[in-house]
């Protein structure tokens, strides 16, 4: 990222001459750390390299404990100390450029929104999400839902999207994983450090913190708002954590996913409910309302309770107005998998609302049923979210077919390809997720302002032209870091069990560089299979232990706490450690999150994916594989039905199913290793006289240059601008499903 990213020509440096750099000899220590200060006070820095090698440098095992949390770090200086340091390591300009950089991208008024979404420019979209996974550092996520939430919020900032992110505060956070001698899950959950933390109280239109009020028949819950910055966006969380809150209700928002339905309506009607209200606080008006997933679906509610107050219109057109500025994003491919209550959590917590709408009991509960009148049907929030929106789409093309299906009772008569669910196909931000190694092999390879560009297929196809040899050694010293990284960890994880010196030295030598290394790691939801691979032990140690073309495995992954099935798949594999047969080549790395997840996906040779199809909605992690150089090799689900074409990795089965799981996991297991062994490791052990997998590094170019742009956060980010949020806002539309 060496321009001034994402921006217009016009907007760089040469827009901001009038704005003279800071003569160096004008920073006194307390100016240096008031710059340092500031640069940690803004989520930019998380994907800026230059930025994070500069916080590294300052202290790099303290940055390594402290999570890579700039401002832990810097509490631990005194401006006298950060300038000694600065010195030392001459510093000083490195840390005037990262700010002025950041300042010229906040100012930054010429980007791709005021070209092609100007309408949004008064109207923001208010972005709503259960998680936002941005940094390690802020630990407010748990998995796929959260990081894709994070990257488009990224991605709104580059693309200058007025987008405004709201969310929970979640005081604990989601929970750290240690696995006992035995291969069992535990969980850690450890209070969130505010101070810590780049936040501050968000306030009102009259300059006070905001408290917001939301309404239930057993009395009022209350939270406080907290802002956080993420480049150009506004992300704010909701904190139910308030002494206006009963005792019971002050840690309603302290866990994510965490307690019993009812735990959850009281998250929802805060996250909805209270989130609309905080807007509204701050003197902002809504163009559009996107909600990603249903969690946050209450938030239509209390829009439409709003336009009755403040445009006195009757119920029917205030819904229809709000309808037409909502667009709802489904991600659950599974009837079970959406949130429902049932007729006495819904009368408790939304009665005071249906008063204020003026609706009945069952009024209301229509609203969030398939069949209006089936008073046994519970509230669904899926269904409120596709009623209440005149735009709403699957997360893949595949996922688009199942969600037409599951929902075609929702349009009596309507076929199914009828039914107005559109598909946008999740992506993820480029700069989050790509190496600083092939960065620089990019920036020598593309033209000066790719950054730019990079939604689009243009620039990735110069990876061409990239010398072969390159592109792979760049690719084995990303593996080297990578096999570094998982050794260190591992080490770690025995030393905290109490394990002997000799086991420890043996996790510090565990993998070799120059064996074929697949990578499988994700939340341990059964659904993902984790131990497909294990089907076959005897299989799966030939392949291991193949003296000539073996393979190597490291997994990782948290199951939910309440999922013993799950933490029963991560004792399976943590365990065969203790098998002699998969020593040092089949290992677990403990407590999956973004930074482990960013080791993985820059150093693997291949990520492995095998869900039962299609209960993979999209799947975002092997995307972020694929701007590193990574293969992936996957079952036809997901992202990965429209992504593969025979030339850009490798493909588990034809995307068949049956309707007996045992029968389709058995199949799915056959074809795994088919496609292992006849496929993977010939390629990648076929090698020219220079040592070269030639074969394989075409199809990593072919990856490189197919997929990058289409399934990049920028790409998913403007088709919702074109699709959906620039018609929601009353602009030209375009195609996507509307009604
Ligand atoms: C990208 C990511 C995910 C999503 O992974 P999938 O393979 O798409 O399920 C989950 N957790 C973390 C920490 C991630 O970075």
């Amino acid at each position: 990222m060496s321009q001034a990213e994402d921006t217009l020509p016009g907007t760089s440096s040469v827009a901001h001459a009038g704005m003279l750099p800071p003569r160096l000899d004008e920073l006194s220590p307390q100016n240096l750390y008031d710059k340092c200060l500031a640069l940690a006070g803004n989520l930019w820095w998380s994907w800026h390299p230059e930025v994070t090698n500069l916080f590294r440098e300052l202290d790099p095992i303290r940055w390594r404990q402290l999570d890579h949390n700039p401002i832990a770090l810097l509490a631990e200086f005194t401006p006298e100390r950060l300038e000694a340091r600065a010195a030392e390591l001459v510093l000083y300009s490195r840390i005037n450029q990262a700010y002025r950089r950041m300042k010229e991208y906040l100012a930054a008024e010429n980007t791709w929104s005021t070209v092609h979404a100007g309408v949004l420019g008064s109207k923001p979209v208010v972005y709503f999400s259960a998680e936002f996974g941005i940094h390690e550092s802020v630990p407010i996520y748990s998995g796929g839902l959260g990081v894709l939430a994070g990257d488009h919020v990224k991605s709104a900032s580059g693309l200058g999207i007025p987008l405004i992110a709201v969310g929970l505060f979640y005081t604990q956070g989601y929970f750290r994983q240690h696995l006992d001698i035995d291969g069992y899950q535990h969980e850690e959950y450890q209070p969130t450090r505010v101070d810590l933390l780049p936040i501050e109280p968000a306030r009102g239109t009259d300059g006070e913190s905001i408290m917001v009020q939301v309404d239930t028949r057993e009395g009022p819950l209350f939270a406080k708002v907290w802002k956080l910055s993420v480049g150009r966006c506004s992300l704010y969380l909701l904190d139910s954590n308030v002494e206006e809150n009963s005792p019971e209700d002050r840690p309603l928002t302290s866990r994510l996913y965490g307690g019993d339905t009812r735990t959850r309506i009281r998250q929802e009607i805060i996250l909805g409910i209270g989130g609309v209200k905080a807007i509204r606080a701050m003197g902002i008006v809504p163009g559009v309302y996107h909600l990603n997933e249903g969690h946050s679906a209450f938030a239509t509610l209390e829009a439409v309770r709003g336009r009755m107050d403040r445009d006195g219109y009757p119920f029917d057109e205030a819904m229809r107005r709000v309808a037409r500025q909502t667009v709802f994003t489904t991600h659950t491919p599974v009837p079970a998998g959406h949130d429902r209550f049932d007729n006495a959590l819904m009368e408790e917590h939304l009665g005071p609302m249906r008063d204020a709408l003026g609706l009945s009991h069952d009024d209301l509960m229509a609203l969030g049923r398939v069949e209006p009148h089936n008073h046994k049907e519970p509230f669904c929030m899926t269904v409120l979210g596709l009623k209440l929106s005149r735009r709403a789409n699957a997360v893949s093309a595949l996922h688009g077919h199942v969600s037409r299906r599951m929902w075609v009772n929702l349009w009596p008569g309507r076929e199914e390809e009828e039914v107005p669910i559109g598909h946008i196909t999740n992506g993820v931000h480029v700069p989050s997720w790509l190496s600083w190694q092939m960065l620089q092999l990019y920036d020598r390879l593309f033209p000066a302002n790719w950054f730019r560009q990079m939604g689009g297929p243009e620039v990735w196809q110069k990876i061409h032209e990239c010398d072969p040899g390159e592109l792979w050694e760049t690719h084995y010293a990303l593996k080297n870091l990578l096999l570094q990284f998982v050794r260190r960890r591992l080490a770690r994880q025995c030393r905290r069990r109490g394990e002997c010196d000799d086991a420890v030295e043996q996790a510090r030598n565990v993998l070799d560089p120059n064996i074929l290394t697949i990578g499988f790691a994700r939340r341990f939801a059964t659904y993902k299979r984790a131990d497909l691979m294990l089907s076959d032990l005897d299989r799966l140690h030939d392949l291991i232990s193949d003296p000539d073309r073996p393979i190597q495995i490291i997994y990782s992954g948290k199951a939910h706490p309440a999922d013993e099935p799950g933490k029963a798949l991560i004792r399976k594999i943590a365990n065969l450690r203790h098998d002699a047969r998969f020593a040092g080549r089949l290992v677990f790395v403990e407590d999956y999150d973004i930074n482990v997840a960013r080791h993985l996906v820059q150093g693997v040779d291949v990520w492995l994916n095998n869900p039962r199809r299609p209960l993979e909605a999209s799947g975002t992690s092997g995307q972020k594989v694929v701007l590193n150089g990574g293969l992936n090799c996957s079952i036809l689900d997901g992202w990965w039905a429209e992504a593969f074409d025979g030339r850009n990795g490798f493909a588990i089965g034809r995307g068949e199913t049956h309707f007996d799981d045992e029968i389709t996991d058995s199949r799915d297991g056959e074809a795994l290793f088919k496609t292992l062994t006849e496929e993977v490791i010939p390629l990648f052990y076929e090698r020219d006289a220079d040592g070269l997998p030639r074969r394989w590094i075409k199809m990593m170019m072919n990856s490189i240059a197919s997929l990058a742009w289409r399934f990049s956060a920028h790409r998913m980010v403007m088709d919702y601008a074109r699709a959906g949020y620039v018609p929601a806002a009353g602009g030209v539309s375009s195609d996507m499903a509307s009604r």
